[in-house]
């Protein structure tokens, strides 16, 4: 696939970005142009490896040899039916996902991988500029009516899928807007809004419905849904976060990240936030509690917020910058990563202990109390930690954001009053995505805890094939691993 000497002939080369301080003045997306060439040289390296790696790795077993084959010949439109056979919305896993395909590229063993995330997104913003994408509204309606309960990519794959399938659905959103974290989590700097107005508009054009503002379980009562819809798909995320229960935690000025991250997705989106709702990092010292990408969302926000400084503290040790031997390829690479919004400013700081959050007189948060941390393995060759008490300090901070991770589901409401069944760790419990209650399906987050987009499509496409097949006793929709070359 690809030119057989491609990756010979050209190294691995990637879109500039603006440099940091001309993108942190805005909220933008900060890639600079790369012309078709340059992407076609790209897709040139792929190497007829003849296993694949990447296919496998990739959660929506996207054909990527096919596609890169098809951008090589200059055969865009081609490369696009491919992608978006697998994939709903190459839109969105082009720009944010960490991309485990290029993690076990084959070229990756002996040479910089293919830049495969960025083809796909080459690949779908050309379709969408060339208008090849148009609604498909399907053959025929099966007169099947399907409720989807949250609009995140979840939700959204499996009623693209089900309206494909030709069944009635309709997409119930709590928020004022659609695209669950989509829209309401990652900042705009990764993921500009308009791209997630641009798909739902074709897909409302396709006869999907969409209700913004339906909270089930409050607003929406369940047993009107029960009595409306033959499937019912759960896919409402998970919104309850982990907490850092330590002393001072209700001190004002301590928050979890979607607390400061929503506000500024709104402030982008022209909303006027609440003064009961808005957190400025504004000329303030902020501390990002947690490492991950979460945690970097914060700094990146914070950063163009203006904010004093910026630290982000994690409790693990900093990661080596090379797989170490017992993380060897095709696996996920567990080696330190610089996002770009570490790339913008920042402190990190590795194996920090949040003992305390300190306020003032006013209850203010004033200060952190942090300590140093040593890892060693105990005698059960489990990982421990023990505090180096020497290091023991107070660091004056004015905010905290606490990123920590989503513990599951939130259960009050619709879960309880539906009275599926749930998993000791919190997810939905299910079996081929369906729980405990007749015709009530889960997908994505709620059910496998959190986790990446490219994930939750793949469950929205095989969670819409479970449904398909209650309802029609057998379905015709793709799965993961059905290839283009077998339907
Ligand atoms: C800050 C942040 C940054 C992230 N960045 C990345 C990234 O860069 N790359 C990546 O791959 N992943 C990222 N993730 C993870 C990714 O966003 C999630 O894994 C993914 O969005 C989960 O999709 P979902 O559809 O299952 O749930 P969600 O996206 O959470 O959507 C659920 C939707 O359901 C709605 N809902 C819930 N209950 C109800 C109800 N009762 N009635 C009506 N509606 C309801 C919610 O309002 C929400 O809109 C990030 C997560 C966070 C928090």
């Amino acid at each position: 696939m690809g030119k057989p000497t491609g990756f010979l002939e050209y190294n691995r080369e990637l879109p500039k970005t603006k440099a940091p301080k001309d993108r942190i003045i805005n909220y933008k997306e900060f890639y600079l142009g790369f012309s078709n060439k340059k992407t076609e040289r790209q897709a040139a390296r792929c190497m007829d490896c003849g296993t694949p790696f990447c296919h496998s790795a990739c959660p929506l077993g996207n054909n990527i040899p096919e596609f890169n084959d098809m951008v090589y010949q200059e055969n865009w439109k081609k490369a696009y039916e491919i992608l978006s056979t697998t994939n709903n919305f190459p839109e969105f896993t082009g720009r944010v996902c960490p991309a485990p395909c290029e993690a076990s590229c084959v070229l990756g063993i002996i040479k910089p991988q293919i830049t495969i995330e960025h083809i796909e997104k080459a690949i779908i913003e050309k379709a969408f500029n060339q208008g090849w994408l148009t609604p498909q509204t399907p053959q025929y309606r099966t007169g099947k009516k399907v409720a989807i309960i949250g609009s995140g990519p979840t939700g959204l794959a499996a009623a693209s899928q089900l309206n494909k399938a030709g069944h009635n659905v309709t997409v119930y959103e709590k928020d004022d807007r659609l695209g669950g974290l989509l829209r309401y989590g990652i900042p705009d700097f990764k993921l500009e809004k308009h791209i997630i107005d641009r798909r739902i508009e074709l897909m409302e054009n396709e006869g999907i419905i969409f209700k913004t503002n339906s909270y089930v379980g409050e607003n929406v009562k369940i047993e009107e849904l029960l009595n409306l819809y033959d499937a019912i798909l759960l896919s409402g995320g998970t919104s309850v976060a982990r907490d850092l229960n330590i002393k001072g935690r209700s001190t004002k000025g301590v928050h979890f990240a979607l607390e400061f991250l929503i506000p500024q997705n709104k402030r982008n989106a022209g909303d006027k936030i609440d003064i009961s709702e808005d957190i400025d990092a504004t000329g303030k010292d902020v501390f990002v509690i947690g490492g991950g990408d979460t945690g970097s969302d914060c700094v990146g926000t914070s950063i163009r917020q203006n904010a004093k400084s910026v630290t982000m503290i994690e409790l693990l040790p900093k990661p080596s910058l090379e797989r170490n031997e017992n993380n060897p390829w095709p696996e996920w690479p567990n080696i330190l990563r610089t996002s770009s919004s570490h790339n913008e400013g920042g402190k990190r700081l590795w194996s920090v202990l949040t003992k305390e959050f300190i306020s003032n007189k006013k209850g203010e948060l004033q200060a952190l109390k942090i300590v140093d941390i040593k890892w060693s393995k105990n005698n059960k060759n489990k990982w421990k930690y023990t505090e180096i008490e020497s290091s023991i300090r107070e660091v004056k901070c004015d905010i905290a954001l606490i990123s920590i991770g989503f513990a599951h589901a939130k259960h009050e409401g619709m879960i309880n009053q539906l009275g599926v069944e749930i998993e000791n760790n919190g997810n939905i419990k299910s079996n081929c995505y369906q729980t405990n209650k007749d015709k009530i399906f889960v997908a994505g987050d709620m059910r496998i805890g959190q986790s990446l987009i490219v994930r939750a499509i793949s469950e929205g496409r095989e969670v819409a094939k479970s449904i398909d097949i209650y309802l029609m006793r057998e379905s015709t929709l793709e799965s993961k691993n059905t290839s283009i070359f077998e339907v």
